[in-house]
């Protein structure tokens, strides 16, 4: 579904990626994993056009994504909830969940809502609070639903469990799960290796830019490499 061949972004002297290619199938969990800085939040933004691409390509089921503007590709199908979350802090729980949805002409939104509300019922009991007094978990949720709401081909979590308690962070991937197991295609980047290794199918590891390992989930979580890098062994 999402092939990413060679591509480089740059912020002035910063190389932040320098030549990546990955690939996500249909109905897959990819996960990507890094420290700090290595440029694992630079690839999603260039996937949803909010980093400028200096070399490379990517691609939504064979129709390329370089130069297109952010908005068009949430209708191309990219669903984005991005890293620090950003909901719309002034604005109700039930209105991010609809600003989610303005590149949407068709009038099934309620239905939508209502779906949504299945999967994180505690966003239904809370739809007229406003996001910016909801804990840091119910933001997390507020916004992977909110990029449901754009009805996506491919969902973009980045660092979904940034900043959450042990039990929170257990709750979003027991999400992550869920949203797998009804078919959703996901690129999941993470700090928190362990976790993410174990829920996707496939992973690569991401340095400085480049990425360095790339196999299915249980074998880089066997991996040395990994274990001493990334999984505190
Ligand atoms: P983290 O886990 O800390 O979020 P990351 O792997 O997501 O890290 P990026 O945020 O993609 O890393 O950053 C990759 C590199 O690009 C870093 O050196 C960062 O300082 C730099 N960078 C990112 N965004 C910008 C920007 N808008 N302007 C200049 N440099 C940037």
């Amino acid at each position: 579904m999402l092939t990413i061949s060679n591509l480089s972004v740059r912020y002035g002297a910063i190389e932040a990626l320098r030549g990546i290619s990955l690939h996500v199938g249909t109905g897959e969990v990819v996960a990507l994993i890094g420290a700090n800085g290595a440029g694992k939040t630079t690839a999603m933004r260039a996937i949803s056009g909010l980093a400028p691409v200096t070399s490379g390509d990517i691609s939504l089921d064979g129709r390329s994504l370089r130069g297109v503007r952010p908005h068009h590709c949430v209708r191309l199908g990219i669903g984005h909830a991005p890293e620090g979350r950003m909901v719309f802090g002034d604005q109700s729980v039930r209105d991010n969940l609809l600003l989610g949805a303005f590149t949407r002409k068709d009038r099934e939104l309620e239905a939508d809502i209502d779906g949504i509300f299945a999967v994180f019922p505690r966003l239904g009991e809370r739809q007229h609070q406003l996001a910016g007094t909801m804990s840091g978990g119910e933001q997390q949720m507020l916004a992977i639903g909110r990029a449901l709401m754009g009805r996506p081909k491919l969902l973009l979590l980045d660092e979904p469990s940034l900043g959450l308690a042990p039990l929170v962070v257990r709750e979003v991937f027991a999400v992550i799960g869920r949203l797998k197991a009804q078919g959703m295609t996901i690129l999941l980047v993470e700090q928190m290796a362990n976790q993410a290794l174990a829920i996707a199918d496939r992973a690569y590891v991401i340095e400085t830019g480049r990425l360095t390992l790339e196999g299915t989930g249980a074998e880089l979580l066997a991996d040395p490499r990994v274990q001493a890098a990334y999984l505190g062994a």
